[in-house]
């Protein structure tokens, strides 16, 4: 049985209100890398309305192979575990509505609890399966007057972060919007990497609209895999490069964060958190005069 859901937050697209349970059927399970999932649904209702970059929410207390393990949570962590939030991986002219999840790793070294819903909806979803979802939200969305404000979006993504991004790329490809995108995407390797044929199949499709430049932490000879590979981190360097019209450029920077338990936890020792992936993009920018108004941000922490 699915639990009835709070509305948590009221969310006008156009002045029309769009936030509200619905109730979808997993239509099909697309695996893209070996720790994430496209989850494609179908049904729930009116056609979905949102606009590329926003989310919805999914409540873990709807299935019932979670609740000893939430039972078990909510009584050592002394607090209701929320609902998730999910971007979409869809965009608003595609037929089906998805969100794509990849599984929160577990760091006992670092976190002091397994992660909750992520595995459950990478490894434990069939096709078939009903599910309650919550949306849309978001304000990580292209502004309406885009085109008067630039030419050129930037995206710098790193992981599960290319999530929204994905999602603002098709729309505004799909659109024809008069901009050039750049999406600076980083991952731990190149099996890693979310979308990435699709990404490719864009880019063809959009000739001098998209150009894709992957960075690999952890691979050894990046370069072995295209001209749109590289080695490393996305770094000061590799921003500074592609914003070469940085007083004109719009950043859409998404990806792990300092989470609120860690900044909690360093705040108690009397430190500050270490800084993750956005929190050093930001850096960065900030060190490259890119103005606030023309930076977006998500974080996933
Ligand atoms: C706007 C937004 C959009 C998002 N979109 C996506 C998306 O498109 N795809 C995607 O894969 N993810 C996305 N996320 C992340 C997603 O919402 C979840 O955070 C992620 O799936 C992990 O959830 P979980 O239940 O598996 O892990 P959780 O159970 O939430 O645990 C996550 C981490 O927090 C730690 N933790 C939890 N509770 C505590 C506590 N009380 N004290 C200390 N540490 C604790 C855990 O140890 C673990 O390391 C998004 C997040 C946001 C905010």
């Amino acid at each position: 049985m699915v639990a009835p859901l709070a509305r948590p937050y009221a969310w006008t697209v156009d002045g029309r209100q769009t936030i509200e349970p619905r109730e979808v059927v997993i239509e099909k399970i697309v695996r893209e890398t070996a720790d994430a999932v496209t989850l494609v649904f179908r049904g729930g209702g009116a056609p979905p309305f949102y606009r590329a970059g926003q989310f919805l929410t999914i409540d873990p207390r709807q299935f019932p192979q979670l609740e000893g393990m939430l039972r078990y949570f909510e009584g050592t962590k002394g607090r209701r575990e929320p609902p998730r939030a999910y971007s979409m991986s869809s965009a608003p002219h595609e037929a089906r509505l998805a969100v794509t999840v990849k599984v929160e790793p577990f760091d006992p070294g670092r976190a002091p609890f397994p992660p909750i819903l992520s595995p459950l909806l990478v490894h434990g979803l069939f096709p078939g399966q009903r599910l309650e979802v919550v949306g849309f939200t978001g304000p990580y969305t292209l502004p309406d007057d885009v085109e008067s404000r630039t030419d050129h979006v930037v995206h710098v993504c790193a992981g599960s972060g290319i999530v929204p991004n994905f999602s603002i790329l098709k729309d505004a490809l799909h659109r024809g919007l008069n901009l050039r995108h750049t999406l600076l995407y980083g991952n731990k390797t190149y099996d890693d990497i979310i979308f990435r044929a699709e990404l490719e199949r864009l880019e063809r499709a959009h000739p001098g609209r998209l150009r894709v430049i992957h960075s690999l932490s952890r691979e050894d000879r990046a370069e072995r895999h295209g001209p749109a590979y590289r080695q490393g981190r996305i770094g000061r360097h590799l921003l500074e490069a592609v914003l070469e019209d940085r007083r004109r450029a719009l950043v859409f920077a998404c990806g792990p964060g300092i989470t609120p338990y860690e900044r909690r936890a360093a705040r108690a020792k009397g430190l500050e958190p270490a800084p993750r992936f956005l929190e050093t993009v930001l850096g960065h920018l900030q060190e490259l005069k890119v103005e606030k108004n023309r930076i977006h941000n998500e974080s996933y922490g």
